[in-house]
């Protein structure tokens, strides 16, 4: 759908503004028009999913202002296979069941068969009927609780658990390479000025196919998401769900930033985490292997970890980030991402941040000392 954004009118605005209201964003549900305070609040309601702030009102944020409707409280949850519910209210309700220490999954506002689970846990032990669904009197017994029983960050603990458990050897791994954007006519950051083929799209991929040559001779089992040219544009969603079912160990999604200022410059590395602190620790630190392996490698400028709700990252059920491997439009940047050389540099520092994955950290390196030529003459002695 196109997005919506200041100027527009009519009910999909009004639509808009109704949630917002609800939200406590805004004050007035009553006019149509998409003014300066729908575009503020806008802003703000992206800032705090994690959504990037545009103030446009595309498929994502319309996903999120749709799930944003319901409170918790405000209607039964319970489990469905064929039609899952999803909202606002799901996620409270699985960050409050991981504080109090179930195991409700990645809050991901899906209630899934995990989540009725660890609802259906709850219930026993305050001895109520175990029916997995959240209903006024679970509703009630976890008000009375909620407050008071708020322990560490069990769901993460677990993830690191299982990392741990999975063995320190990256041989037959499954690392699912996403190359960002492609298919349809979304090719991500053009430059306009520049070779057109060029596009942060063919750019990605070309990335993601080198990385792919590097990780499977290192013999990890490796899938990207899409080919050079795909046939239709997918979703964070989609992408996240192929990597799923793939059963992957980690997942890393290449992409390039623009900006309208040119001299805007540098890598950035996202992963999993909310505003209120929840963050995935393993993914937190495949991300920072990742920006400090770049930025010691290329000196290119460090613009840091930061932790996202986006589809890609919340719906994965392994640790994924996604890397901004510098600016297009910054003449700097644009200029060393379109020689091949630089880009195998690239290469060369994430394959070292998923080798780093699996030392135990104990046994862990400087940054930027692995020699990669050395780790696969080992690898080949091994086998
Ligand atoms: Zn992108």
């Amino acid at each position: 759908m196109r997005s919506i954004r200041r100027g527009d009118s009519g009910p999909a605005v009004a639509e808009i503004r109704s949630i917002l209201v609800g939200l406590e964003l805004l004050d007035s549900p009553s006019p149509d028009q998409f003014d300066d305070a729908v575009d503020t609040s806008v802003r703000a309601f992206q800032q705090s999913r994690g959504i990037g702030v545009d103030g446009l009102v595309g498929d994502e944020t319309w996903g999120a202002l749709d799930a944003a409707r319901w409170r918790l409280g405000a209607r039964t949850l319970y489990y469905s296979v064929t039609d899952p519910l999803v909202g606002e209210d799901v996620r409270t309700l699985q960050e409050r069941l991981l504080e109090m220490g179930y195991d409700a999954g990645r809050p991901d506002s899906i209630y899934g068969a995990r989540t009725a689970r660890a609802v259906s846990q709850f219930q026993r032990e305050v001895a109520l009927t175990q029916d997995g669904s959240c209903g006024p009197q679970t509703m009630k017994a976890l008000r009375r609780l909620g407050r008071k029983v708020v322990g560490g960050r069990p769901q993460w603990l677990r993830e690191a658990e299982a990392f741990r458990q999975a063995g320190t050897n990256l041989v037959g791994k499954t690392i699912v390479i996403d190359p960002g954007h492609g298919g349809g006519d979304d090719h991500g950051v053009v430059v306009p000025e520049g070779p057109l083929r060029w596009t942060e799209a063919d750019l990605v991929f070309d990335l993601a196919a080198r990385l792919e040559g590097r990780l499977a001779a290192a013999g990890m089992r490796v899938h990207l998401t899409r080919g050079p040219q795909p046939a239709k544009s997918m979703t964070g969603a989609e992408r996240a769900m192929l990597a799923n079912s793939l059963g992957a160990d980690l997942l890393i999604s290449l992409h390039l930033d623009g900006h309208d200022n040119e001299s805007a410059d540098g890598v950035a590395t996202y992963h999993y985490g909310t505003g209120s602190g929840l963050s995935s620790t393993v993914g937190e630190r495949l991300a920072n292997l990742v920006q400090r392996e770049i930025v010691v490698r290329t000196g290119m400028r460090d613009c840091r970890i930061h932790a996202k709700t986006w589809e890609l990252l919340r719906l994965t059920q392994m640790p994924a980030v996604r890397v901004d491997l510098g600016y297009l439009t910054s003449p700097a940047d644009r200029d060393r991402l379109v020689n091949p050389l630089f880009r195998e540099q690239i290469v060369e520092a994430i394959l070292a941040a998923v080798q780093r994955m699996y030392y135990p950290v104990e046994a862990d390196v400087p940054t930027g000392s692995i020699d990669v030529r050395q780790l696969r003459m080992a690898l080949s002695n091994r086998a």
